[in-house]
């Protein structure tokens, strides 16, 4: 057998075809646009591409984009103040701050103090609580675009078996609670799981964010599962995730590649959230 690609360009473009549909009808309706801030501290590489991209492609949409580029010695006290003006601006539907943030900054009080309703990260304790309660929430970005891809091959996930490799806070954690409200079975698995490839040949549905080069290998797999690679790696001059690609593929029904799977994905669902900010705060939903 060899996999169906799930490929996040495809999938990004037909979601961001449906915004660019929505931003003209809501332009006619409020004469206004969402908009979307964003802070970045310091000059990490990666961290600059990222919100490249997502200024980029904020624009290209016709989000009023904006950036913040300040120095990684920035105090907290500041960073703290220019949140606060950021949660005033009537412009600003959305508001995020790049990650990981330097040493010097608690990174909680920072993720509390972005208004919950301008949150599109989905990272702050009230819009977790309410992903837990499967209550109205913003959803984390990456975990959405996960979804969103199961959505897009048709995926019914009642009754399956899903098994997430890894439980982190922003991508294990509100995965799993989203593939649980969607009545899949659900397991978690990290560092202390005993037999992890044995656990993982019972995945229906297999999605990996553990950020170990392609650890998970096609002996793992279930035949005819469905398999999300969330991992990014850097391997000599190459992208590779988290899974074995070419074995994984032999036994997968569909699998998304790295790169070019779930990246592409977290962008446009950061760009899905901010327009809900605005359609929520002009009572437009
Ligand atoms: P974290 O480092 O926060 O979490 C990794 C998780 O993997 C932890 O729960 C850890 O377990 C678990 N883990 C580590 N080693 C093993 C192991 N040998 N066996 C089983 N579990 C293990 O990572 P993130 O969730 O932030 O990211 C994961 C990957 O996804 C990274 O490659 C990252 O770059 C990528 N990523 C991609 C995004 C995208 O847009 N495509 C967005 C976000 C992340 P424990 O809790 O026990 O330590």
């Amino acid at each position: 057998m060899s996999a169906k690609l799930i490929k996040g360009p495809e999938v990004a473009t037909a979601i961001r075809e449906q915004i660019a549909i929505d931003m003209a009808s809501l332009k006619e309706k409020t004469d206004k646009v969402p908009g979307l801030a964003v802070i970045l501290l310091g000059e990490d590489p990666a961290s600059k591409a990222y919100v490249g991209n997502k200024e980029k492609t904020s624009k290209a949409l016709g989000f009023h984009s904006v950036v913040h580029r300040i120095p990684v010695e920035t105090t907290q006290e500041d960073l703290l103040k220019m949140i606060d003006d950021l949660n005033n601006d009537e412009d600003i539907h959305g508001i995020l701050v790049q990650l990981p943030l330097p040493d010097h900054i608690h990174e909680k009080a920072v993720l509390d103090a972005i208004a919950v309703e301008k949150d599109v990260d989905g990272f702050h304790p009230i819009n977790v609580g309410n992903l837990v309660i499967g209550d109205d929430c913003f959803i984390p970005c990456t975990p959405h675009g996960c979804m969103k891809m199961l959505e897009y091959i048709g995926y019914d996930l009642k009754g399956k078996n899903a098994v997430i490799v890894g439980r982190s806070n922003i991508v294990g954690k509100p995965v799993a609670l989203l593939l649980l409200h969607q009545n899949a079975t659900v397991t978690i698995c990290h560092s202390h799981t005993a037999d992890l490839a044995a656990v993982c040949r019972e995945a229906d549905v297999l999605i990996v964010a553990v950020g170990r080069a392609e650890m998970v290998i096609g002996d793992w797999i279930k035949p005819g599962a469905v398999v999300i690679d969330v991992g990014i790696n850097r391997v000599g001059d190459k992208l590779v995730g988290d899974v074995h690609f070419e074995s994984a593929k032999e036994k997968a029904s569909y699998i998304t590649p790295v790169p070019g799977g779930v990246g592409p994905m977290t962008i446009t669902m950061l760009i899905l959230n901010t327009l809900e900010s605005f359609k929520r705060k002009h009572n437009l939903k």
